[in-house]
């Protein structure tokens, strides 16, 4: 039986991993049949993770992370976690390729996921002209007319590093105001390749075999109107990845789940959660580390109390003997 299984390998579940580890705990990370490292792995340069002055580009901070967390003693397996069971004493966590992994206490860092638009057309066309991943993806639209749509930080990182590639980046945007932060938002404003289309919301893709444009209807006075494109890049925030614990553990109102105050403590015993999955509001690489060491933290110290807990049974046992 193990003492610590981590799932998922973002940040908050690599930081967790490393101190789990320097803990003598030898954690497990169940990591992602695909790719190790979560969303990072999808982005460009990260500038705000303190440390790096130039900034890091996101897949070399993960790599790093797991570096760390593998130096003391965390072991990495390259699988999807199918399915687990999280109440009592020994949890069970289920793998893709079927192993069973049984653990005292299990750290949930399993993130978020895109969000998609809810289209009828955006599965059919994805990876035909929608995506969203501009780093993965903005290499085959050069010289191509493409727009993102959302209006956060994301969606100015998208469109400000899509124009590398395009003629014109069209962010299409269902407010007049943007979300992003200043420095984003002044970086898109001031790109000549970027323009805005305000008050719209994307209600359709067209496209036979490839994107050719989309419908836009105005939130302002519901008038419709089309645009021509070659892709839509969807860069409207993220949901987190709560699937597996449904009718397990309690989740918020917004659907992240639930833990107790500033803790990672869930509504199950034993079971932790950390990083974008408890996170509606910051759900930074900074504050997702931050929140897999107190997860880390607090799997230590239940692993303390009930080691001490069977010390005592134990000594209690031996007394009534003797
Ligand atoms: P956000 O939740 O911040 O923004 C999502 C955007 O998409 C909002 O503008 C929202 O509109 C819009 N939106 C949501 N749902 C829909 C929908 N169904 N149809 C149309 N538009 C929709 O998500 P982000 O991914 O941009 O950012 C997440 C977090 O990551 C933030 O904390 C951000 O600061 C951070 N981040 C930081 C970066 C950096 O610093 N380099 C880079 C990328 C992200 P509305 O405004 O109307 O709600």
């Amino acid at each position: 039986m193990r003492d610590v299984v981590i799932i998922g390998s973002g940040p908050a579940g690599w930081t967790a991993a490393i101190y789990a580890a320097r803990a003598q705990l030898k954690p497990l990370v169940i990591a992602s049949s695909v790719e190790a490292g979560g969303e990072l792995m999808n982005t460009t340069e990260v500038e705000n993770f303190p440390g790096f002055p130039e900034g890091v580009m996101g897949p070399d901070l993960m790599v790093k992370m797991q570096q760390q967390a593998e130096r003391f003693g965390t072991e990495v397996l390259l699988d999807d976690v199918v399915a687990v069971e999280l109440e009592g004493p020994v949890k069970r966590v289920v793998t893709g390729s079927g192993e069973t992994f049984e653990s005292r206490t299990v750290i949930i860092a399993t993130g978020s996921a895109y969000r998609r638009l809810g289209l009828p057309d955006e599965d059919r066309l994805s990876g035909h002209g929608v995506s969203w991943c501009a780093t993965c993806d903005g290499f085959f639209f050069r010289q191509k007319n493409i727009a993102v749509v959302g209006g956060g930080d994301s969606a100015m990182e998208e469109a400000t590093f899509l124009t590398k590639f395009a003629d014109k980046v069209t962010v299409i945007h269902r407010k007049d105001t943007l979300r992003a932060s200043k420095i984003m938002q002044e970086r898109a404003f001031s790109n000549d390749k970027i323009e805005f289309a305000w008050n719209k919301e994307v209600v359709g893709i067209s496209g036979t075999e490839a994107v050719t444009g989309v419908t836009l209807r105005d939130t302002t006075d519901g008038s419709e109107s089309h645009l021509d494109l070659d892709g839509l890049f969807i860069a409207i925030g993220n949901e987190p990845r709560v699937h597996l614990f449904h009718g397990q553990l309690e989740l918020t109102e917004f659907g992240t789940i639930k833990v107790e105050g500033r803790s990672s403590k869930t509504s199950v015993p034993g079971v932790f959660a950390a990083g974008d999955v408890i996170d509606p509001t910051y759900r930074q690489a900074v504050t997702a580390a931050a929140s897999g060491t107190v997860a880390a933290l607090d799997a230590e110290h239940y692993l303390a109390a009930l080691d001490q807990a069977q010390v005592s049974v134990t000594a209690a046992a031996l007394q009534a003997a003797n």
